[in-house]
């Protein structure tokens, strides 16, 4: 049973092999026979082509059966039709090595070289099957000829050598395409119409070749390539091949039978094959090159389209705007998202400037983030920044830019992905006040005194400012005696006097325990005087009713100004050590840092 399979892959082999074989030996004998117009070797070398193609296409392990059976068909035909039979061996042998010199080479300078699909493929071909094989064979191929039959050696080298490599610029491309099986496969996968479209441009390229070679008047052999890189453009590879086929059959018909313009040829019969061989070889290296060019910017296309349906998916799923700029900051293109994001018309706003509905505030900012943008390309910038449409803040925005490049490398402009950002920026803001809030009173607390104390110093203003530190007198007493919430009902109280007792725009801050400031802006020591007198009279005077108690408290307070230049601890420990002597000469008062 398992034996059946084998049998049959071995009966196949050996069918292809035969087959190559028999054609192998029908090229040669007609070639042999019909161009060996000085007596020595052949002038047109077809066959070889075979063979190189075969090797080219097939799995190494089957070389020895192909290249022995075309050997065996190179020696039958030399015997019978060419150089006779003391010649035959020989010749067979270099015929056979010439191709397998060409395949082995070929695959050596480029492993997938096999289908011509690019100009590198086309360079290795042309090198092992055009250059190293003929060259190093035809000194082989001159010597079995001039020693069997006389003929003079370097004629016939070059005879060997433009016969063989030509043949094969000619016609190894053709067979490599029919073996590896292309025709079949776009015949069946091509739509209809383009078989139809394939047949009309084949058809006229073989009434214009036909009406080109059927006349011997005018050296018309260019006329062919026009219809020929019609069916180039149109059919890319394939087309090029049975072009090729098409322009090959009918030269060589009509130029067998001495008509077309290479009978113009001035010279002999020799030269004229040479000639035909040249004239095909040129009309392969024109079509095939261009054919798997095209293939490549076919794929390039298909990869760009592919990539620009997956940009028009982003574009059209994201949440975020994506715009690009022009140098100067106006709007290229942005995406449709902006209806939803800015509420605007995204064609509407195409040529407007983008910096025009940025926060005054944010201005400069986002000008110096796009300048740098610009100047490294190579970098992806971050900015935030608030947007103002129709005289309304619409929220916090987040962009992601980079500078787009335009053919020559130079910067043309910016990408950027622009986001939503004002939720966050929210809850940035409510964390930040928490951070700055004391909880019981609601007033801010020590960490936000700091900072206010620290920027007023920093400013330079001119202007006097006061700090006062408040402590309220034996509070300990009132949470030991009335309960801890009632301690926290009085701070609240407190919290309330002080900031009704100073102007809005005062800072007052809940900064320890029973601890409070107030950093008085515009008010010299006594003008700060009379604020603080004011809270701690008020308070002295307050009857607290907390749950079932009513309480009565006060407060000392250290006042210090604030100095020109100085740091926030230094004015803190002056405004403390002040507080320290109110407590320190009876509490309920207020005791003022020395002069600075
Ligand atoms: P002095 O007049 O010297 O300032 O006496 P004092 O009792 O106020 O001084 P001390 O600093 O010893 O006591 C402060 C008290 O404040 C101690 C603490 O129990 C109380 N306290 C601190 N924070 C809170 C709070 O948030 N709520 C309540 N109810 N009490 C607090
Ligand atoms: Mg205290
Ligand atoms: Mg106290």
């Amino acid at each position: 049973m398992s034996a059946g399979p084998f049998r049959m892959a071995v009966a196949s082999r050996a069918l292809v092999a035969c087959a190559l074989a028999v054609a192998y030996f029908a090229v040669a004998a007609l070639t042999v026979r019909h161009t060996r117009f000085e007596g020595g070797v052949a002038f047109i070398w077809a066959a070889g082509s075979l063979l190189f193609g075969a090797l080219v296409v097939a799995d190494r392990r089957r070389w020895p059966e192909l290249v022995a059976a075309c050997a065996l068909a190179s020696f039958a035909a030399t015997w019978k039709y060419g150089l006779g039979p003391a010649a035959a061996g020989p010749l067979a042998l270099v015929n056979v090595l010439e191709s397998a010199l060409a395949a082995w080479t070929m695959r050596r300078i480029c492993p997938d070289c096999g289908d011509l699909k690019s100009l590198a493929e086309i360079g290795a071909f042309l090198a092992a099957a055009g250059l190293v094989a003929p060259g190093a064979t035809a000194f082989a191929g001159a010597a079995v000829a001039s020693m069997a039959v006389g003929v003079p050696y370097w004629p016939n080298w070059q005879a060997w050598y433009a016969g063989h490599a030509l043949g094969s610029m000619a016609f190894a491309p053709l067979v490599m395409l029919v073996l590896r099986g292309d025709f079949a496969g776009w015949v069946r996968s091509a739509a209809a119409r383009l078989r139809l479209e394939a047949a009309v441009i084949l058809l006229v390229l073989a009434a214009v070749t036909a009406a080109v070679f059927a006349q011997t008047r005018l050296p018309l052999l260019f006329l062919p390539f026009l219809p020929m890189m019609v069916a180039v453009f149109r059919m890319g590879r394939i087309g090029a091949t049975m072009s090729l086929l098409i322009l090959a059959a009918l030269g060589i018909a009509f130029t067998v039978r001495g008509l077309g313009p290479v009978a113009l040829v001035q010279g002999g019969d020799g030269l004229r094959a040479q000639f035909l061989q040249f004239y095909l070889a040129v009309a392969v290296l024109m079509a095939l090159p261009a054919a798997g060019e095209l293939k490549q910017r076919k794929r390039t296309i298909q990869r760009l389209e592919e990539r620009s349906a997956l940009h028009r998916l982003i574009l059209d799923r994201t949440g975020d705007v994506i715009l690009t700029l022009e140098l100067d900051g106006s709007i290229r293109f942005v995406s449709a998202s902006a209806r939803q994001v800015f509420g605007v018309d995204p064609d509407a706003v195409v040529g407007g400037v983008a910096g025009d509905v940025l926060h005054p505030d944010d201005v400069a900012r986002v000008e110096a983030a796009y300048r740098e943008t610009l100047t490294h390309p190579e970098r992806t910038f971050t900015f935030e920044y608030r947007v103002v449409i129709g005289g309304r803040e619409i929220g916090w925005f987040e962009t992601h830019s980079r500078a787009t490049l335009d053919a020559q490398g130079r910067v043309s402009g910016a990408v950027c992905v622009i986001r939503d950002v004002s939720h966050r920026k929210e809850a940035e803001r409510r964390w930040a006040l928490v951070a700055m809030t004391d909880p019981l009173t609601g007033l801010p607390n020590r960490r936000a005194l700091d900072e206010a104390l620290a920027d007023r110093l920093s400013a330079g203003d001119a202007r006097p400012a006061t700090l006062a530190l408040f402590d309220l007198d034996r509070f300990k007493s009132v949470n030991d005696r009335h309960g801890h919430a009632v301690g926290d009902e009085v701070l609240r109280a407190f919290a309330d006097v002080l900031r009704a007792g100073v102007r809005d725009r005062d800072l007052v801050a809940r900064i320890g325990g029973e601890e409070f400031a107030a950093l008085i802006d515009g008010a010299d020591l006594d003008a700060a005087r009379g604020v603080c007198e004011r809270v701690r009279a008020r308070l002295a005077d307050l009857e607290i009713a907390a749950g079932a108690s009513r309480l009565r408290v006060t407060v000392s307070a250290g006042m210090a100004p604030l100095p020109p230049r100085g740091s926030a601890s230094e004015v803190m420990a002056s405004a403390d050590a002040a507080l320290y002597r109110a407590k320190a000469e009876g509490r309920n008062r207020l005791a003022f840092a020395a002069q600075v």
